[in-house]
């Protein structure tokens, strides 16, 4: 079926609608369905993985019109990509979603409320330094004791978006979001080698012990780091959420930036998918699609990239029975599971422990928790209870976004534990200081 914006005749115009070939690739035999957040939740089959993409096929009929019930069963989806690791007809859902939320985001009008929502969201997250000047806000909440009063006003219909971004804030620390990690680190003893790093958006200013614990291992274990300031975003929010303009220009820059560097090292799970789709996003740009693709190759998750090399520095004990959570956008979108696993598994001392429902997201997914804030509260419910079944003193978790969403939904059942980034727990062995008290 042809599709074309001239006479606007399918729901999809002609700037990159979901594959039709790609689309064909569904057998509808609903292997995917069980493990889909929103069919869990729901059980509709619009709401399923198998729905949506019939929905996609839809739009590319003649006479379809991209309705309001169509986008709410898309903008439904958590991008979370469980469908792809269930799928054994290899479905790239992941392509599929990607095109459809760019089109949503040209075609469809948002009410003024979700524009200004959406606006908000990216005017403000991918900016570290408009991100660095809400942390004295967020330290004096925490003093004041903010996340009680939220809870207390959290049924209130029209503060629910509010409410769910306090719910998540994050405890940051001052000397945290205003310390700069330095540009470069050299290896400790021979080097392996020079990568780059990214520093993140949200990673750096809510995160930047992550990211400094994460290169001193890096250094630790024979690796030259050049971790520069910019980019200060790699486009993952917007990318993931159709907004492809910015998304593509983000690629852009982040591309010229590290393309000189043979691996290119990312910490966040969200980042290191976004930065590995780059080819996807750009394939239909002249000058960029070959370098983005070549690009995207080069990318690394840092539990990739140290998981295939000898150990040069000592382990010290840690004892500690940890949960490992499976982050999606590591496990499902860039297949990364058993990395993070074994390198803490060589932690002398630590018990690593898995939770019941390993494969479904925890609710955070991007900005879903913001703007779908009823169901990624329920999902970050269930997730916490699964991760405190298993008996943990501890998660890791490899993402930010989780790390919110699960500190958040711990504390809220009254089991609040620490949530650590893989390599913190590495870095903490390799230091021997242990578990801060
Ligand atoms: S990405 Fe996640 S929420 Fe969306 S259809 Fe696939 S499994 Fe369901
Ligand atoms: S996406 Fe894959 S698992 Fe799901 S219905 Fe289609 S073919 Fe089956």
């Amino acid at each position: 079926m042809a599709t074309t914006d001239v006479l606007n005749v399918t729901a999809w115009d002609g700037t990159r609608p979901p594959e039709p070939d790609l689309i064909d690739d569904c057998v509808h035999c609903g292997f995917c369905l069980p493990t889909c957040p929103t069919y869990v939740l729901w059980g509709e089959e619009m709401d399923s993985p198998r729905g949506r993409i019939v929905l996609m096929r839809h739009g590319h009929d003649e006479g379809s019109e991209l309705s309001g019930e169509m986008v709410d069963h898309f903008d439904n989806c958590l991008g979370c990509m469980a469908c792809v690791t269930a799928c054994p007809s290899g479905v790239q859902y992941d392509k599929l979603i990607t095109d459809t939320r760019a089109q949503i985001e040209r075609r469809h009008p948002r009410t003024p409320a979700k524009g200004a929502l959406r606006r908000a969201i990216f005017e403000l997250f991918p900016h570290p330094g408009r991100l660095r000047a809400t942390v004295p806000a967020l330290v004096l909440g925490q003093k004041l004791g903010l996340p009680g009063l939220v809870r207390r006003v959290e049924g209130v219909p029209a503060l629910r978006t509010f409410t769910a971004a306090l719910g998540i804030a994050p405890p940051v620390r001052l000397r945290d979001a205003f310390r700069r990690l330095p540009e470069t680190r050299e290896a400790r003893g021979e080097s392996r080698g020079r990568v780059a790093f990214l520093q993140g958006c949200v990673q750096r200013v809510y995160f930047g012990d992550v990211n400094d614990a994460t290169v001193r291992v890096l250094a630790a274990e024979g690796f030259d780091v050049d971790a520069p300031a910019a980019p200060r975003c790699c486009g993952a929010l917007m990318g993931h959420t159709g907004e492809d303009g910015p998304a593509r220009e983000l690629a852009r820059e982040t591309i010229g930036r590290f393309e000189d560097y043979e691996t290119v090292v990312v910490n966040a799970a969200g980042c290191g998918s976004a930065m590995k789709e780059y080819g996807h996003l750009l394939r239909d740009d002249p000058e960029w699609a070959e370098r983005a693709e070549a690009f995207s190759g080069r990318v690394k998750d840092v539990t990739e990239l140290l998981a295939g090399q000898s150990e040069r520095t000592v382990r010290h004990p840690l004892p500690l029975r940890v949960a490992y959570h499976d982050a999606c956008h590591l496990a499902h979108a860039q297949g990364v599971r058993s990395e993070p696993r074994e390198l803490l598994r060589a932690i002398p001392g630590l018990e690593l422990v898995e939770p019941d429902g390993w494969e479904i997201c925890c609710g955070s997914a991007g900005i879903y928790n913001l703007v779908k804030p009823e169901p990624a509260a329920e999902l970050g419910r269930r997730k916490a209870e699964a991760l405190i079944a298993t008996g943990a003193e501890a998660i890791a978790a490899a993402n930010p976004g989780c790390t919110l969403q699960i500190s958040a939904h711990l504390e809220r059942l009254g089991h609040p534990l620490p949530v650590y980034h893989p390599l913190e727990l590495v870095h903490l062995s390799l230091t021997g200081q242990g578990v801060p008290a």
